[in-house]
């Protein structure tokens, strides 16, 4: 995440909870520039498991998808 949403996210959010956090880290990696979409979610899925070790890697991108888009059902 860039030094920009990490300083908006301490000044606003205090300490962000898990699920705020990733869609942050998420939308960070496509509003400032730097992933397409599908970029922006393998890296949203890898730091996700670096938070969530003990997540398993096949289920960690399901995760993920749910904490960005809650209404979704894989
Ligand atoms: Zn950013």
């Amino acid at each position: 995440m860039c030094d920009d949403c990490i300083t908006r996210q301490r000044v606003y959010c205090g300490e962000p909870e898990l699920a705020e956090m990733i869609q942050k880290y998420f939308n960070c990696q496509l509003m400032c520039g730097y992933r397409t979409a599908r970029e922006a979610f393998m890296d949203t899925v890898e730091i996700y498991v670096r938070i969530n070790p003990q997540t398993p890697s096949w289920l960690a991108p399901k995760k993920v998808a749910e904490i960005l888009n809650p209404n979704l059902v894989l």
